[in-house]
């Protein structure tokens, strides 16, 4: 005997239903005997319920729903039976309708809606699905028995969610099916009690009556039809990256379903488990595929635990204070006080101080579970010794399952890694006695970041998905883009490392796109946006998607997008960043900075800040968290500065080497800030900081080497227009160092607490004397390197190697989160 079951999944549509037909037509053909179980059609409870309660509060809108479902039913069954039979059919399927219609018409009347009427109302779900496809085989000439389970399945009168009578319902089945048809046809969820008044299994109760029935029939297997290809690692529409799991023991699934994974329903596992009989999740739409077995064993799939399971909404309740330290019974109090309200205690955990009690129930029970406490431990209130009970809502439970846990140490530790690293606060953490499960109450904003965190730190722990949200598709931005699309694919081969380009804002328009921006295609989505720029609303809506492993690039320059950086630091969001202004603000923000990054586990790099793919910043920073410390930094900071004054050889006017310098890149967009020493200033500002020292940018001495009216001119053209002016003036400078045999140098120097930048003339014999095109040097002494300087000398300014810096920062990122 085989035992079949489908969802409610599998019969949404009459095209699906003609999958469902043919499985069972090739089931018949192999098998002697099956028994198959159906749910209503897909969305019909719901809509009964919906109907119900609409009708108890006097809400006209019933009616429609009616309509709805009337139409559902009438429509299928158009659809899949011969014009043959069809007219006597649909006759019966009305009739069961106009049933539904006067019970609903009472509701109505009556205003109201007992737990008993709700359940008669909702087996007309089963009712109608499992006639109608029961006649649908048989006009495929299938001949089949239409079986309702109301009068074999009986329960006690808890209306909602009855409770078997095994002995009763054994005999039933047993007499029943050891004699008719080799097909039956037969209606899931739905049971009577003794006085045969209909009740219900529980919402998802279907799966039970197909273990019920499997059981009792000593099937080889009960094969549960559904439209996933079996119990997968996490729920698929939270977690795209889940995959089918073989196989799970019965209590592997039990702990799966209790917490959320909603394609078995739980209570199942018990009759199947006692008569060892195995359950076979397989879909209906990939019926060629072996999907999941239950059963007394699971083979070892080669990750330390099996699935991860979420509850949406829970609330969680804080039952706290001193004098429950050490009195005995208190627990227990509170659970039968809880018991006697019949609310069920999804999960409870206790601090070992025993100062603290947290119960995760079921929101719309949260505060009828308060009160029920609160009068239980009036007393103990009373005194002081017990707080006030506190409520929090939009909690949620996430679960991670697997019986090899038992046995591998640090798998708490690593979900707890996990979920820091992407700024997940957890609540409440319980570990069943079993060591099955380890759960953890969360807010619910954060369920979907923290299953999926979770999820890639267990079953890919190799790859990784970064979100980036880019700000900024200027010189550099746009370089950034043309990198990751040229190297996406082989960085995803080399590392596993995924990198999904999720938001880009330019200064006019901005996209975000959940599921990735199409590389080749950045500009075009960018200039047809309709959505405008807005910093704000981007860094908002950044939070709000509260992907795992966001990352903020700035590849912006002006103060727009720093402004936001504590905040979105604050939020839990990575930042790499090519703008030195969040950098160069006072030390009391930039310590605020590095104290966000540290509290929140994010990355805030800024490698290119400095020099910019050369490896400044993280030498300082190796030099500075050894046992070494800094003395003396001297450098030439600006690749710009260094371009200018190295091609500067008298053949070409002055103002024409800064408009090249310009066009080619090495400059910020308004070439006076790299001019006027102002940037190189704020790259000193930042290498003394990082190491160790508080500076203030006002601190720093700039000797100017530009005349004022270039550096006044109000726009970038005025300003070279001035500077053409001042092409004499360059070239005498330029002379007078020549005849000296020296070069001009743009030097910054940091010594003993004293800052200064000035345009110096340097002998042959000097370490600056001899650099090419931009480049950056920088000599560093400290209590070791006091002779010699460390120095690091290279190319320091140009969109490719400042995108290269970039672009290793959000690897080192990655590198950092899971
Ligand atoms: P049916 O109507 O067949 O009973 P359900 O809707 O009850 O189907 O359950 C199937 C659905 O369960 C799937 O479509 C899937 O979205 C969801 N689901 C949640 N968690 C899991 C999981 N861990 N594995 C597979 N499916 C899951
Ligand atoms: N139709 C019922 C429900 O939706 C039972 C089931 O589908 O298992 O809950
Ligand atoms: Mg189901």
């Amino acid at each position: 005997m085989k035992v079949l079951k489908f969802g409610g999944t599998s019969v949404g549509s009459a095209e699906r239903i003609e999958k469902v037909l043919d499985i069972i037509q090739s089931k018949a053909a192999s098998e002697k005997r099956i028994a198959v179980i159906f749910s209503a059609f897909g969305k019909v409870t719901d809509l009964l319920i919906e109907m119900g309660r609409s009708a108890s509060i006097g809400d006209e809108s019933y009616k429609q729903i009616f309509n709805d479902l009337e139409k559902i039913h009438i429509e299928t069954a158009d659809k899949l039976i011969s014009i043959r039979k069809r007219s006597q059919i649909l006759t019966r399927v009305k009739l069961l309708l106009k049933d539904l219609e006067e019970v609903i018409y009472g509701v109505y009347l009556v205003k109201e809606l007992t737990a008993k009427t709700l359940d008669y109302i909702m087996s007309f779900g089963e009712r109608l699905s499992a006639y109608i496809i029961s006649e649908c085989l048989a006009d495929r000439n299938l001949i089949n028995e239409f079986v309702d389970t109301r009068d074999i399945i009986k329960t006690n009168d808890m209306f909602g969610q009855s409770v078997v009578d095994f002995e009763q319902t054994n005999l039933n089945i047993r007499q029943r099916f050891n004699f008719g048809q080799n097909i039956f046809i037969v209606t899931g969820f739905i049971a009577s009690t003794p006085k045969n008044e209909t009740t219900t299994l529980g919402r998802g109760g279907s799966d039970y009556s197909a273990s019920i029935f499997g059981a009792v029939l000593d099937a080889d297997e009960i094969e549960i039809w559904t439209d996933v290809d079996g119990v997968m690692t996490a729920d698929p529409r939270k977690v795209k990256t889940a995959f089918p799991i073989p196989q799970l023991t019965y209590e592997e699934a039990m702990e799966l379903s209790h917490f959320g994974a909603k394609v078995i329903h739980p209570p199942t596992m018990q009759p199947a488990l006692d008569k060892n009989i195995p359950l076979r999740i397989k879909n209906t739409f990939n019926p060629g595929f072996s999907g999941t077995v239950i059963g007394s064993d699971s083979t070892q799939n080669g990750f330390n635990i099996q699935g991860i399971s979420s509850i949406d909404s829970v609330a969680l309740l804080q039952i706290q204070g001193s004098g429950m330290i050490g009195i005995s019974g208190i627990a227990q109090r509170i659970f039968s006080a809880l018991a006697r309200e019949k609310i069920n205690i999804i999960m409870i955990s206790q601090a070992s101080s025993e100062h603290s009690i947290c119960l995760a129930i079921l929101p719309d029970f949260a505060r009828q579970a308060k009160t029920a406490l609160e009068d239980e431990l009036k007393y103990e209130m009373h005194y002081g010794h017990v707080n006030e009970v506190v409520i929090e809502y939009e909690m949620a439970i996430i679960a991670v399952v697997g019986k090899r846990m038992r046995h591998t140490k640090g798998i708490a530790g690593m979900v707890f890694q996990t979920l820091a690293r992407n700024s997940v606060n957890i609540s409440a953490i319980a570990q069943g006695s079993s060591e099955l499960n380890i759960s953890m109450v969360v807010a619910r904003v954060d369920e979907e970041k923290a299953l999926n965190a979770v999820h890639t730190a267990f079953f890919m722990p190799e790859s990784k998905t970064l979100h980036l949200f880019l700000v900024g598709a200027g010189l550099v931005g746009g370089t950034f883009l043309q990198q990751l699309k040229n190297q996406a694919a082989q960085l995803l081969d080399t590392t596993s490392v995924q990198i999904q380009l999720v938001g880009l804002a330019n200064s006019r328009n901005m996209v975000l796109e959940p599921k990735g921006i199409d590389l080749s295609q950045w500009e075009q989505n960018l200039q047809s946006s309709d959505t405008q720029s807005d910093v704000q609303k981007f860094i908002e809506q950044i939070k709000s998607l509260n992907l795992p492993n966001s990352i903020l690039v700035d590849c912006t320059a002006g103060e727009a997008v720093p402004h936001y950086y504590a905040d979105v630091l604050a939020s839990g969001i990575s930042i790499v960043t090519a703008n030195k202004i969040a950098n160069t603000q006072s030390q009391d923000k930039y310590d605020e900075l590095k104290r966000l990054e540290r509290k929140n586990k994010v990355k805030f790099l800024y490698e290119t800040n400095v020099g910019a793919s050369l490896p400044i910043l993280s030498t300082i920073k190796n030099i500075v968290s050894g046992n070494d410390a800094i003395t003396k930094m001297e450098g030439i900071l600006s690749g710009t500065l260094s371009y200018i004054f190295n091609t500067f050889d008298g053949r070409i006017p002055f103002s024409e080497v800064v408009r090249t310098a310009k066009e080619k890149g090495y400059t910020e967009p308004d070439p006076r800030l790299d001019l006027n020493g102002m940037d190189v200033a704020r790259k000193l500002l930042i290498l003394i900081r990082e190491a160790g020292e508080a500076f203030e940018l006002d601190n720093i001495n700039i000797e100017s080497f530009l005349p004022e009216e270039a550096m006044n001119a109000e726009t970038v053209e005025d300003f070279f227009r001035a500077l053409q002016k001042l092409d004499d003036y360059f070239e005498s400078l330029r002379q007078k160092s020549k005849d000296n045999v020296t070069a001009l140098r743009f030097i910054a120097r940091y010594e003993n607490g004293r800052a200064n930048i000035a345009l110096t003339a340097v002998g042959k014999t000097h370490p600056f004397y001899h650099l090419d095109g931009s480049d950056n040097i920088l000599a560093i002494y400290t209590n070791y390197y006091n002779n010699q300087p460390l120095v690091i000398k290279g190319p320091g300014a140009g969109a490719d190697v400042t995108v290269a810096g970039v672009f290793a920062d959000v690897l080192h990122v990655a590198n950092y989160l899971n």
